[in-house]
């Protein structure tokens, strides 16, 4: 034998899955070029007369191709899904979603062509899953948001696929640091304002993903700017937060699509959180109508929810003689929701009566003065 001759024994090192490794390839390439060819959101800057000296900042994430913040996260999880080697060209995939991460994801599955399976609550918008046929998935409803886990992970058990899970994945997914990430692109837009630093981030809970990413950002590029979390009834966030027991349930489900869930979800960072609001629900669609007026279209009920918030934190500094910026999100669009949030008959049937905290805030944001049926604390 000589010293460069071949062993001719089975090598015991496997060979390079390079048509595997070709298709991963092609596929981050693809989901590369989709960030490329998108230029950032806005963050608007509407003026309310009765906030004097409170700058109010809104990142629209509604414009994303897809629609709401979600496109962000779809691609990311995708992404964090093919470099971990769980997706590949034959893998289905599955997902729990109240519809927003479900629209995204079924765009991004059938970019790289890849079947889609979105499970949930049958209470979601008609819209939402019009959007998610259109791009090819496939909707699997379940009649408790908290039967939404099992019932995906089952399917992707039955189809040999992939369980995208946003609500465990959503903060490891999103790179925290920056590779304009949320927080990143709103600090650097924030950069040439007058009050360059915003006093709070205001911004609900769904998988807590967002909330993550802001609170870790604000930490690692050591800002003084603190976070605010705003829930909703019928979440498990809240009191999770106040007791520190990651194990309350609220199986009703929540009525605010997109925030508010059954159980304290893994992505929920209470660690980053400074402080938190619970609102009721009607005070939530009636400013998601509010601001819909007053910026000229629709937003969702989400984005309600984190703007009334905001106008809770508005109302604080105002009454210690503060000024300052405040920055919230519009997570989707209002256009998603006419024949719920939007609809009179809809709100009737839930016993939802949004007059008197519509009336109140349209108050609030014209002279400062709270005249909301509840305090700036919110529920407690
Ligand atoms: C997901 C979602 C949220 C909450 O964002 P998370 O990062 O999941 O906490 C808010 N509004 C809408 C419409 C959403 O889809």
């Amino acid at each position: 034998m000589t010293l460069h001759s071949r062993p001719t024994a089975t090598p015991t090192l496997p060979r390079p899955d390079c048509a595997n490794r070709a298709w991963a390839r092609a596929a981050i390439a693809q989901l590369q070029g989709d960030a490329r060819r998108s230029a950032d959101t806005h963050l608007v800057k509407p003026v309310f007369p009765g906030l004097r000296g409170i700058d109010v900042y809104l990142k629209d994430e509604s414009t994303h191709p897809t629609g709401s913040l979600k496109h962000r996260l779809a691609r990311s999880l995708v992404l964090y899904g093919i470099c971990n080697g769980f997706i590949g060209p034959q893998t289905t995939l599955v997902e729990a979603s109240s519809g927003s991460t479900a629209v995204s994801e079924a765009y991004f599955a059938r970019l790289l062509g890849l079947p889609f399976v979105a499970v949930m609550p049958r209470s979601t918008s008609r819209q939402k899953v019009a959007e998610i046929e259109r791009f090819g998935g496939r909707c699997h409803f379940v009649d408790r948001a908290c039967d939404v886990y099992g019932a995906a992970e089952a399917i992707a058990t039955q189809t040999g696929g992939h369980y995208l899970d946003q609500f465990t994945y959503a903060e490891r997914a999103t790179d925290w640091r920056g590779n304009n990430n949320i927080a990143e692109s709103i600090f650097t837009q924030m950069e040439q304002e007058l009050h360059p630093i915003p006093d709070w981030v205001v911004m609900s809970a769904g998988t807590g993903g967002t909330s993550a990413t802001l609170g870790r950002y604000i930490r690692y590029r050591n800002l003084c700017t603190q976070l605010c979390v705003v829930d909703v009834e019928n979440s498990a966030f809240y009191d999770c937060y106040q007791s520190g027991d990651r194990c309350i349930t609220k199986p009703t489900g929540s009525r605010i699509e997109g925030i508010g869930r059954p159980r304290v979800e893994p992505s929920f960072l209470p660690s980053v959180v400074d402080h938190m609001i619970r609102l009721p629900d009607a005070a939530s669609i009636a400013a998601a109508r509010v601001l819909s007026d007053m910026i000229f279209r629709r937003v969702g009920a989400s984005t309600g929810t984190n703007f009334l918030g905001l106008c809770c934190i508005a109302a604080e500094m105002m009454q210690q003689g503060r000024a300052g910026s405040l920055v919230t999100i519009i997570c989707d669009s209002g256009t998603r929701y006419s024949d719920t949030y939007f609809d009179d008959d809809w709100l009737a049937a839930q016993g939802l009566d949004i007059a008197p905290h519509a009336d109140g805030l349209h108050r609030f944001l014209e002279t400062g003065e709270w005249r909301l049926p509840f305090g700036p604390a919110g529920l407690t």
